[in-house]
């Protein structure tokens, strides 16, 4: 009879750690999705920020993109360049 008891206790200590680990892995697989959304989201706003390079009119990333406080460059050759240009124009007309 004890035998039998024991058993059925065996038996039922296995449902249970059977059912706690299933809502465990049920909340971390939760978690994952969340944080990767998380990411996801992160990564779409950061290619969204896209700058025009006033030069050659070629569109980058605003984090690789040079600034002179008015106008964005691909490069700091054509930031340069640009700003030459500009004086060249306006100090020969
Ligand atoms: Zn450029």
């Amino acid at each position: 009879m004890r035998a039998i008891v024991f058993l059925l206790f065996v038996v039922l200590i296995f449902f249970i750690i059977r059912f706690i680990l299933n809502r465990v892995i049920q909340i971390r697989e939760h978690n994952k999705k969340l944080a990767e959304d998380k990411k996801g989201s992160l990564a779409e706003n950061t290619t969204e920020a896209m700058v025009r390079c006033a030069l050659c009119d070629i569109h980058l990333p605003q984090s690789e993109a040079y600034y002179d406080g008015k106008d964005t460059f691909c490069s700091e050759g054509h930031m340069h360049k640009f700003h030459h240009q500009k004086n060249t124009t306006t100090t020969e007309d």
